[in-house]
């Protein structure tokens, strides 16, 4: 994968806020221990001093060879001493010392040279979130999802009940999210707006990021306005374009909302090319539709669908519009409303 050098200076950019970071917070550490211990805090000093004696020694007369050793001696034993009060406060031994993000490259990205592995996850990380529509911060948990908003009546034309249904399906979203790997299956978000698809796979994307993948979550007309723009460019040059590698070889790829998009050619085509693609090499995608099979039929080709239906474990979502609960509940009840969820 090749990265602009945007994505390499918004790297570079990290890596000094990390440094900068590790040196604000071993500032704060030794205010912490120097004001409990104003001894440790000579104790620094004189080493200091020690070694700027020691410097001056390595120029000095006859006697220096017993010099050095003298202030060898004595910086050992300090060492030692600030090593006990350091212990003796609780504080782990290498409390005095930069906290590097990385300790292999100190947070500078290289080693002897080489692109350390954590520069390679950064620049992968930031440009999926150049791609991602969503911000950390807009991530939803499994936690605030509520099955309060769930019928336990059966419906019509079921034996389910809304609220059995969409139990099932967020204990499997749960598992799924939990014991998530490269090779786990594809899943396919079925059912009318409003009844928490989207909810649960901004869940499954915070639990699979925190866990270390690389997860990009897009809507479905976004991406491929985004495609649409730079199919022109990439198409004289006869190369896939950036944002379609990325979207074929990060570990998870979430395209919500698929169905909304302008339907015409290219963007059938390719839709089927990303989820063909990640298909070839068994990597898990998940869509969400608010589309039935019919629908989805008329808007692509048989292929395309026969494609998706026969590979993605569908999970039907069913009940009755959250968003619509939440408004009337905030016309009668409007403190419950603001707790509820979207
Ligand atoms: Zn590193």
């Amino acid at each position: 994968m090749s990265y602009s050098a945007e994505i390499f200076d918004a790297a570079d950019k990290e890596l000094e806020n990390r440094r900068m970071r590790s040196e604000t917070e071993l500032e704060k550490r030794r205010k912490i221990l120097f004001a409990r211990s104003p001894r440790a805090e000579e104790i620094e000093r004189i080493i200091a001093r020690t070694s700027v004696a020691a410097a001056r020694a390595i120029f000095g007369g006859e006697d220096r060879r017993e010099r050095l050793e003298a202030l060898k001696r004595q910086n050992l034993a300090l060492q030692d001493e600030l090593k006990r009060i350091i212990k003796g406060y609780g504080f782990p031994e290498n409390y005095l010392d930069l906290w590097h993000k990385c300790e292999k490259c100190r947070d500078y990205g290289y080693v002897n040279g080489k692109m350390c592995i954590c520069m390679k996850r950064l620049l992968r990380q930031i440009s999926y979130d150049r791609l991602n529509s969503i911000s950390p911060l807009s991530l939803s948990s499994f936690d605030n999802f509520s099955l309060d908003y769930y019928d336990t009546k059966p419906l019509e034309d079921s034996r389910n009940s809304p609220y059995k249904q969409m139990s099932r399906v967020l204990s499997f979203c749960v598992k799924y999210a939990r014991g998530f790997s490269t090779s786990s299956e594809s899943l396919l978000f079925q059912g009318a707006p409003g009844l928490g698809k989207t909810h649960l796979s901004l869940a499954i994307a915070r639990d699979v990021i925190e866990s270390g993948f690389g997860v990009i979550y897009v809507s479905a007309p976004s991406i491929m306005n985004k495609l649409n723009k730079e199919a022109f460019e990439y198409d004289r040059r006869s190369n896939d374009s950036p944002t379609e590698q990325l979207l074929t070889e990060c570990d998870l790829l979430i395209i919500d909302d698929l169905g909304t998009e302008f339907s015409s050619r290219f963007n059938v085509a390719a839709i089927y090319n990303i989820i063909n693609t990640r298909m070839i090499v068994s990597k898990p995608t998940i869509i969400s539709t608010n589309l039935t099979i019919t629908e989805l039929q008329e808007n692509y080709n048989m292929r395309i669908i026969s494609r998706i239906i026969g590979n993605l474990r569908r999970l039907e979502f069913i009940g009755t519009d959250i968003r619509q609960q939440k408004h009337t509940l905030k016309k009668n009840k409007p403190e419950e409303a603001s707790s509820a969820q979207s």
